[in-house]
């Protein structure tokens, strides 16, 4: 496993790859590594020959400055984590290594970026395109791993993938849990105690919503959920929808013939976190 910090280095070790005929897997994060970050590695490093990580907080992702400043940052730690996985490349830059210019482009994704956490964070999904695009160009991976904790974010991924036509599989990879079920994120890493303790009653309220389809209509199961996590008082429900899986338009009746999944934030304190569940 190397640490390699510059754009030009990087890529002249891809490219010896490259013309050695390897395949290259890409792992895009942000760094505070958990398990959620490790099993993207790991199916990254079972289906390549070679297996790239990188770590860098984006700033252009970030719509609010707050968010960005308290941002955990855990760069031993993280490489602690991934020395058991045998990734071979960790791409660590600086803020000026992958914008030397400000980035000024702007992209489309139409309904992929207005609603959820495109209506909320606006601009949010404009960052992550600005920097998946820069790092693909970059790593040049044959195949990419992302998490289905963000769920719109991987669908704005496959959309900008194929807007730009990039030849990069969009692998996406199952929502690793704790053992109360809250999913994994680095955000948790920032909730007091109690805040942490109370947290898990969103993936609790998200499971019983899925066997209380059967019974409630789309409109009245989402009413329960937001009622059901609103009565605890850590928890503040900023939107839950229940979306088709590809398009994000809402369902409206569960007789609609599509993949649907139920996709929530949860403010705890001055934390927001994410989660969705398939129905
Ligand atoms: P982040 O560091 O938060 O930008 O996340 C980097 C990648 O890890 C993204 O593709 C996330 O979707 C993914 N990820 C984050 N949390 C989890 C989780 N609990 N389970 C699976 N993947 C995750």
């Amino acid at each position: 496993m190397e640490t390699v910090k510059l754009v030009a280095d990087i890529k002249a070790k891809i490219s010896k790859f490259k013309d050695e005929g390897k395949t290259i897997g890409f792992v895009p994060t942000m760094g505070a590594l958990h398990k959620g970050h490790l099993s993207l590695t790991e199916a990254s490093v079972k289906n390549n020959d070679i297996t790239v990580v990188s770590i860098f907080v984006n700033p252009t992702q970030f719509n609010n400055p707050n968010d960005l400043s308290t941002y955990p940052r855990t760069l031993e730690a993280d490489l602690e984590q991934l020395s058991h996985y045998n990734p071979d490349l960790i791409f660590i830059p600086e803020v000026s290594e992958i914008y030397p210019e400000p980035d000024t482009r702007k992209f489309d994704f139409g309904l992929l970026d207005r609603v959820m956490e495109g209506k909320n964070r606006p601009g949010h999904f404009n960052g992550v395109a600005q920097v998946v695009s820069k790092l693909f160009d970059i790593v040049n991976p044959d195949n990419a791993y992302f998490g289905q904790k963000d769920f719109q974010q991987v669908a704005v991924i496959k959309q900008m993938t194929q807007d730009l036509k990039l030849n990069v599989n969009i692998v996406s990879c199952p929502i690793i849990r704790e053992k109360d079920g809250l999913a994994m994120s680095s955000r948790n890493l920032l909730l007091s105690e109690e805040q942490r303790k109370n947290a898990c009653k969103i993936s609790e309220t998200l499971f019983k919503a899925r066997n209380l389809a059967a019974e409630l209509s789309v409109h009245e199961l989402k009413d329960w959920v937001i009622k059901e996590i609103n009565k605890n008082s850590y928890l503040s429900v900023e939107y839950f929808e229940i979306v088709n899986d590809t398009s994000l338009e809402e369902i409206k009746d569960w007789k609609e013939l599509n993949n649907k999944v139920g996709c929530i934030t949860v403010q705890v304190g001055k934390i927001r976190l994410i989660d969705n569940i398939t129905f």
